[in-house]
């Protein structure tokens, strides 16, 4: 075994060895890799994660750490800063190298420029690969050399740019340095909840980790992908690939995805780039946070300042606990909170429900959307709520309020999904599911459903909100 100093390679949203150029750089070496995770609750760009991701995390540093000891490699696991926890594994290993996966995310950039170069004044070098997005934030850019602010001219922009590069295959064999530091206990993380144990459910819908995630990849292209653009918008349906929890965490690369839709006879052109389309959407959410690092805080577009929200904690509550007397809200919600998930168009019409018709901040939907989702991410999430708020780039016009009755009806027609997760007015018929405060009094009863009872009244009058809602955006039309 070599007696080389280790390289460390330093493992943050990138938790597989397909397709890692930092791992396969190290490997290439031909020097001890040293695999090292660290929890860091004070950096923004690694955690804290919301507690569906941290439930996600546990699992899939299990497996990863479980491939690691197939290539003959390991992981060492340590919380705390990690300027701090690097500092230390680099005096207790002799480590002469760092090499990381760069994060797209510009907070705490400065931090880390200069830790890499006070590591290159003491003779370690910090080596930084690209990976987790398909474009490079820096590079692509408008024809005036400025960012883009619409999704279109992003998309013909991306197209044009080049290809992206193939995916690199996993090391077969990562060597290992003789004699590690000690790991923590990942147990001692605590990542799972206990009491209660909400995450009970989770494991019925995902297996986090990066073999699933490739699998998942196999089965979405030989399955849903073959009709993605006219059933994705159908909550009932498995449509979409279900990749973006394994994204988040940078279990599956999203070079492999790219290549893996390329050159599939099978699959109509129209549906393949759709797919395409809507992964260039995660490219385009975080070229906006690479040039707009505040997303998460500040509308993106100033204008929307001038909105006065609501402070109403028991209608807050009620949203998130899917108890808003809209059912396609309620399933969604309650999704949510029992799969750690929610189909997109059913975030889409929850997300205008509480700006909209409860006038709530996005910026606490958001927040709640960032603690129970398991694909939570740093860029999609703040940017799809500002894009349901209005205030985003290449948003959905503030005026356009979502009908929850209607877009009910639209995308679940027969109630399939209500049904699934809004069980106490499931033997509603099909022409109330969406409605059931329409339901004359005998069809209720024979329900079963006691409105305000088994299931709430709606807790504001949808065609009254929206009026209100367009009221409110009067003072930022005027420029108040
Ligand atoms: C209010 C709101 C909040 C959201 N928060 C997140 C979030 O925190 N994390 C997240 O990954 N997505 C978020 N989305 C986007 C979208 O809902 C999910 O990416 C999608 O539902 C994931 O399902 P899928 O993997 O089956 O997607 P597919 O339809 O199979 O799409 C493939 C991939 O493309 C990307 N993608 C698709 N739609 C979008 C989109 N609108 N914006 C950005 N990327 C997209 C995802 O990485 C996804 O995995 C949010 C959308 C809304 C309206």
């Amino acid at each position: 075994m070599s007696t080389a100093p280790p390289i460390i390679l330093w493992f943050r949203k990138d938790l597989r060895l397909d397709d890692n150029l930092a791992l396969t750089a190290a490997v290439e070496t031909g020097r001890p890799v040293l695999s090292v995770y660290i929890l860091d609750d004070s950096d923004p760009t690694i955690a804290p994660l919301g507690g569906a991701q941290l439930w996600w995390l546990h699992h899939s540093l299990l497996s990863l750490k479980k491939s690691l000891r197939a290539a003959g490699n390991d992981l060492v696991l340590r919380r705390g800063p990690w300027e701090k926890v690097l500092g230390e594994l680099i005096a207790s290993t002799g480590a002469d190298a760092i090499y990381v996966n760069r994060l797209h995310d510009p907070a705490g950039l400065e931090k880390k420029r200069s830790f890499a170069d006070a590591q290159a004044a003491r003779g370690v070098k910090v080596a930084a690969f690209d990976g987790q997005l398909l474009h490079d934030p820096r590079r692509l850019t408008t024809g005036s050399g400025g960012s883009f602010r619409v999704y279109t001219p992003f998309w013909n922009a991306f197209q044009r740019q080049h290809e992206p590069r193939p995916p690199v295959d996993a090391p077969a064999k990562i060597q290992k340095f003789p004699s590690p530091p000690e790991s923590d206990d990942l147990d001692s993380w605590n990542c799972l909840p206990t009491k209660p144990n909400w995450a009970l459910h989770f494991k019925e819908s995902w297996t986090p980790g990066e073999p699933a995630a490739l699998e998942k990849l196999q089965e979405f292209i030989e399955g849903p992908l073959d009709t993605y653009k006219t059933d994705r918008d159908f909550p009932a349906k498995t449509a979409t690939s279900c990749l973006s929890p394994h994204l988040a965490l940078g279990e599956i690369s999203p070079f492999r995805i790219w290549h893996a839709t390329r050159g599939l006879d099978d699959i109509s052109r129209e549906d393949l780039i759709h797919f395409r389309k809507e992964l260039v959407w995660r490219e385009f959410c975080y070229h906006l946070l690479f040039h707009f690092p505040d997303l998460a805080e500040k509308n993106w577009n100033a204008r929307f300042d001038a909105l006065t929200w609501k402070k109403d904690s028991k209608r807050f509550h009620a949203w998130t606990r899917g108890m808003t007397g809209y059912p396609i809200v309620d399933a969604g919600m309650r999704q949510l909170w029992r799969d750690g998930i929610m189909h997109n168009r059913v975030r889409m019409i929850a997300g205008s429900f509480l700006i909209k018709d409860l006038l709530i901040d996005w910026r606490e939907g958001e927040r709640w959307f960032r603690d129970t989702l398991v694909d939570a991410d740093a860029a999609s999430n703040p940017a799809n709520w500002q894009w349901v708020a209005g205030t985003g780039a290449d948003a959905s016009p503030f005026f356009r309020v979502f009908n929850p009755v209607l877009q009910g009806e639209k995308f679940d027609k027969s109630g399939d999904y209500v049904r699934s997760f809004v069980p106490e007015i499931a033997r509603l018929p099909d022409k109330f599911i969406h409605r059931p405060f329409d339901a004359p009094a005998d069809v209720l009863r024979k329900a079963g459903v006691e409105l305000g009872k088994t299931y709430p009244h709606p807790i504001v009058n949808h065609a009254e909100a929206r009026d209100r809602a367009l009221g409110a955006y009067d003072a930022v039309k005027r420029g108040d």
